[in-house]
């Protein structure tokens, strides 16, 4: 992203792509897994999504997760 945020949530992880620590934007999103409407309210996951500041990969991971 090309933003400019004074409340950048950074934070300094691996990153594979560039096999080493770098910078890390971190958001969290609400995703539907379901693909019966019925059951959509009830499989709402929060996903914790990184996206590397150095290479642009985005990572997510599934923040209910046992
Ligand atoms: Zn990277």
């Amino acid at each position: 992203m090309a933003t400019t945020d004074d409340s950048f949530n950074g934070l300094t992880e691996y990153c594979e792509d560039c096999d080493l620590e770098t910078l890390h934007e971190v958001s969290v999103q609400i995703r539907t897994e379901s693909t019966k409407e019925e059951n959509a309210q009830f499989s709402r996951e929060p996903y914790r999504v990184c996206e590397c500041q150095r290479c642009g990969n985005r990572s997510s991971q599934r923040m209910n997760n046992a």
